[in-house]
């Protein structure tokens, strides 16, 4: 059962999202035109759901898809900075060009560590999509080449991001509101 209270103001919608994944799909198949083995993009569970599966159906280049996921917050809303892998990769990424996808960067622990963690398997090139990006809660640039929307430092869901695993299926992206007791 869905809490409509929880549901605050609507940042991105529908088709901003729509027409922004396509830009950074075109983008991103401009960079990539001359690879000698297709693109990997790795998306990260599960909140880039969405957005990788609207993003990899728009990129026209040859291109694989493979997932991890990774635990950050658990069900609070703030970052922990402990990140565990809970699904690792199919395939070795030694000598492919890959291409992380995640919903969001706020902190950017989460992605420092997925960066460490998937150089040292020793890709020909790694870089980084994120749909969502809070850069005012991060003291030094993060290491994105592709950012979707940069957003303000509130609490997010919809569009594949939740609070405790709901919310998800919201076809926008909204500030989540505190519940009125
Ligand atoms: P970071 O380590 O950059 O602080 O957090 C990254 C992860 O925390 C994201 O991949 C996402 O799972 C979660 N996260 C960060 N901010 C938000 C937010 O506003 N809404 C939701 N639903 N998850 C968030």
């Amino acid at each position: 059962m869905s809490n409509p209270e929880q549901i605050g103001e609507i940042l991105v919608q529908p088709d901003e999202l729509n027409n922004r994944v396509k830009e950074l799909a075109a983008e991103i198949s401009r960079d990539y035109a001359d690879l000698d083995q297709g693109l990997l993009l790795i998306g990260v569970l599960k909140g880039a759901l969405f957005f990788i599966a609207d993003l990899m159906r728009a990129i026209e280049v040859p291109c694989e898809v493979d997932f991890m996921a990774v635990s950050s917050y658990g069900s609070a809303t703030q970052s922990s900075g402990v990140v565990r892998i809970i699904k690792d990769l199919d395939a070795p990424l030694e000598g492919r060009d890959v291409l992380i996808i995640e919903d969001i960067v706020d902190s950017g622990l989460t992605l420092q560590y997925l960066i460490r963690n998937l150089r040292a398997r020793s890709p020909k090139s790694l870089e980084v999509c994120t749909l969502l990006s809070k850069p005012i809660r991060r003291p030094e640039a993060a290491d994105v080449k592709y950012v979707g929307f940069e957003i303000p430092d509130r609490f997010v869901i919809g569009f594949g991001l939740d609070h405790q695993e709901r919310h998800r299926n919201l076809p926008y992206v909204a500030a989540l509101e505190p519940k009125a007791t």
